[in-house]
C-alpha cells in the first residue's frame, strides 16, 4: 500500500491532481490516499518533492 507520511507531507497539494484515480484527499493541509482506490502506480510517490508518500509492502 501507498500511505503518506504526514511529518514530512507540506500540504502542497502537488500530487493530488497527478492521481490519475483521484485517491488522493486533503484534509487540514495533510493529505490522505484511500488505499481502496489507489492502484500503486507510484505517481505521487515519484513526484512529491519532500517524498512524503512511501509505497510499503502488505
Ligand atoms: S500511488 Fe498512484 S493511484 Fe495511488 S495515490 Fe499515488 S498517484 Fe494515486
Ligand atoms: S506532493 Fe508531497 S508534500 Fe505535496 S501534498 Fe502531496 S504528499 Fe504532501
Amino acid at each position: 500500500m501507498v500511505s503518506v507520511d504526514v511529518n514530512q507531507c507540506t500540504g502542497c497539494g502537488g500530487c493530488i491532481d497527478l492521481c490519475p484515480v483521484i485517491a488522493i484527499s486533503m484534509i487540514n493541509d495533510i493529505v490522505t490516499i484511500n488505499n481502496d482506490i489507489c492502484t500503486e502506480c507510484g505517481i505521487c510517490v515519484k513526484v512529491c518533492p519532500v517524498r512524503a508518500p512511501n509505497k510499503t509492502e502488505h
